[in-house]
């Protein structure tokens, strides 16, 4: 049986006046709507009492399990409004099946698509005023979904009771430069996932373990961190919280392989839909770190770019590591290809070009 969310509305929203002034400068996960959404599930009693409820600290036992052994995965994904008022989700299904696949990798239950689907709806329902307008630019109702251990329980077992949760976030543009290209540094040091690890998952240890790496790029000089494989030190995985392309000039889009220690990114599969029509050859394989150096240099790689929900498409300018560096092919803001896949899809998310493919899911 599919999940209905009741709804307990805050006796103190936001004022019309402070939600028009924070969506007028959102920031990116700084802001927070009215509402939440909520759901608990337990071994003996499956999933019940969904709710929407006011936005606010919540109540955990220091021994829940999940302070202790990170038992959680999210998901991210966005709300558009579209010039008639409208409110959309971008491939929302796609999200629901990664968080299922994310969940089984941590041994926690699996939320139904049909459940995920609602949640978002419920939510987005009671918290519409706070989805920016349609032409403020790159706006959007950031939607971060989550699912955690809350069983106040030390023994080191899948929890037998687990809560999900929905938080509704307004954002502007994730990198508050625009579409200036970001300089990345490799993390020769430090990977962020390993072989028959989480990597494929989206689970917090992952994040957790990509800011040491994170933070030695940012030591560099460098804005984000490209992490490696970590048997050999040798394949391009992914950044933190971004999937890689590079453009060739016999007009390929080459990006890694799934291995198992790379997320699937919706941006990332969305983008290898599109080439064909873009005239781009598809081509998902490992690639050595050396063919990005090499190929900025002789110039058979003609642009590199990093992708994913928050971001769209961010141009990659320089990669730089301990003792070298190769240059950028971005220009100031991106070159042409970059440029036509961040509008391609952008066009798509605020219903600005036809949804050809069916990505889009009304809330
Ligand atoms: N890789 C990682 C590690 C990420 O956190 C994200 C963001 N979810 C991505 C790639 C891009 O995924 P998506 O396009 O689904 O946002």
């Amino acid at each position: 049986m599919s999940l209905t969310f009741d709804v307990q509305r805050r006796p103190d929203p936001a004022s019309d006046a402070r939600r028009a002034e924070i969506l007028a400068n959102p920031g990116f996960g700084v802001h927070f709507t009215d509402h939440m959404a909520s759901a608990t599930w337990t071994k003996d009693d499956g999933w019940h009492d969904a709710r929407i409820h006011p936005y606010g600290p919540i109540t955990l036992m220091p021994s829940a399990a999940v302070l202790h052994y990170a038992q959680e995965v999210f998901e991210g994904l966005k709300a558009y409004r579209h010039e008639d008022g409208s409110v959309w989700a971008f491939r929302p299904e796609a999200n629901a099946e990664r968080m299922q696949r994310s969940a089984r990798r941590l041994a926690l239950p699996e939320l139904p698509t049909d459940d995920f689907l609602a949640s978002l709806r419920a939510l987005v329902e009671v918290d519409e005023p706070w989805v920016p307008a349609a032409g403020t630019g790159e706006t959007s109702l950031y939607l971060r979904p989550f699912l955690y251990a809350s069983e106040a329980f030390l023994g080191v077992r899948p929890a037998n009771e687990v809560t999900y949760s929905v938080i509704a976030s307004p954002a502007g543009a994730y990198f508050p430069r625009g579409l200036k290209p970001v300089t990345l540094w490799i993390s020769e040091h430090y990977a962020r996932a390993g072989a028959g690890g989480t990597g494929a998952a989206k689970t917090g240890g992952n994040y957790a373990s990509s800011l040491a790496g994170q933070l030695e790029g940012i030591e560099n000089g460098c804005d984000q961190a490209v992490f490696l494989d970590s048997a050999t030190h040798t394949y391009i995985e992914e950044l933190g919280g971004m999937n890689l392309f590079l453009v060739t000039d016999d007009h390929r889009l080459v990006t890694p392989e799934l291995t198992g220690t790379i997320l699937e990114g919706v941006t990332r599969s969305s983008i290898l839909e599109l080439a064909k029509g873009l005239g781009l050859e598809p081509e998902e394989r490992r690639v050595e770190i050396e063919e990005w150096k090499d190929g900025v240099r002789d110039g058979s790689i003609t642009e590199v770019f990093a992708c994913g929900t928050a971001a769209v498409v961010t141009p990659v300018g320089e990669l730089r590591w301990e003792g070298g560096s190769a240059p950028s092919t971005a220009g100031d803001e991106g070159g042409e290809v970059t440029r036509s896949i961040r509008s391609a899809l952008l066009d798509v998310q605020y219903g600005r070009a036809e949804d050809a493919h069916g990505w889009l899911t009304r809330l």
